[in-house]
């Protein structure tokens, strides 16, 4: 049976979510409420378009020359991947078949059996820690951090590749405390390829506008260079290969 999946929309060569040019699919659905978030329209998983995993292959295989040669591949994301884990599975064991390099990009929020199946067509995770502090997280994010941690700790067991990605946002996510706690953390694991520092931005602003939601944000500044340097040099500290 082919498998069908909301999604929100395909970006056919996307450059940041992943290694080389790669096929972004943003999956439908997320239950974190990020303050920050840039895709508010995707929260909602009763929005989107349903699509079948062959329609997105068939997408895909148009791609397969220029992902491969630039040592690219599929990447998912969203919203949450994880909330439609069938789907996810079926179009990730599918690429593997083509031998197509998969990443998943996720809060790690969902985590269950099924997610452990998706992971097992999985190359390489991007996952996205708002915040080290628990309580601090719940405030960004709306949920807990437990199951991320859970999450990370299965893919450390299981050796899977990971990109953590930390959004330095100020007055949020850029207290010295927080980072130094993420990096002290994060240098027990040895799975963590590189940690992935992003600055803040504000270019999901209008959406939340033309939703009638409140965009509390709008007065924070992105980071300055030299936060963003403090912030790399904590994280270095620790002995992480750490990027901006
Ligand atoms: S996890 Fe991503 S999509 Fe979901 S609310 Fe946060 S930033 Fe938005």
């Amino acid at each position: 049976m082919d498998t069908k999946g909301k999604i929100h929309s395909i970006e056919t060569c996307g450059t940041v979510d992943g290694p080389g040019i790669r096929f972004v699919i943003f999956m439908q659905g997320c239950p974190l409420r990020c303050k920050y978030c840039h895709n508010p329209d995707t929260w909602k998983l009763s929005d989107g378009e349903e699509t079948s995993v062959e329609a997105v292959m068939t997408q895909i295989k148009k791609y397969t020359s220029y992902m491969k040669f630039s040592g690219g591949g599929v990447t998912v994301t969203g919203g949450e991947p994880l909330l439609q884990p069938h789907f996810v599975k079926e179009l990730l064991k599918r690429c593997k078949e083509e031998q197509i390099h998969t990443a998943l990009d996720t809060s790690g929020y969902v985590f269950n059996d099924h997610v452990k199946e998706v992971l097992d067509y999985t190359d390489l995770v991007l996952l996205d820690i708002k915040c080290y502090n628990k309580e601090q997280y719940q405030y960004i994010t709306s949920v807990s951090l437990d199951p991320t941690l859970n999450f990370m700790q299965y893919l450390s067991d299981t050796k899977k590749s990971v990109w953590i990605r930390y959004v330095l946002v100020p007055g949020l996510s850029d207290k010295e405390a927080y980072i130094d706690g993420l990096g002290k953390y994060l240098s027990q694991f040895d799975n963590i390829d590189r940690v992935e520092l992003l600055p803040f931005h504000k270019m999901g602003e209008y959406k939340w506008e033309e939703l009638g939601l409140t965009y509390e944000l709008k007065d924070t500044q992105e980071p300055t260079d030299a936060s963003m340097k403090q912030a790399m040099g904590i994280l270095k500290k620790y002995g992480l290969n750490v990027m901006a």
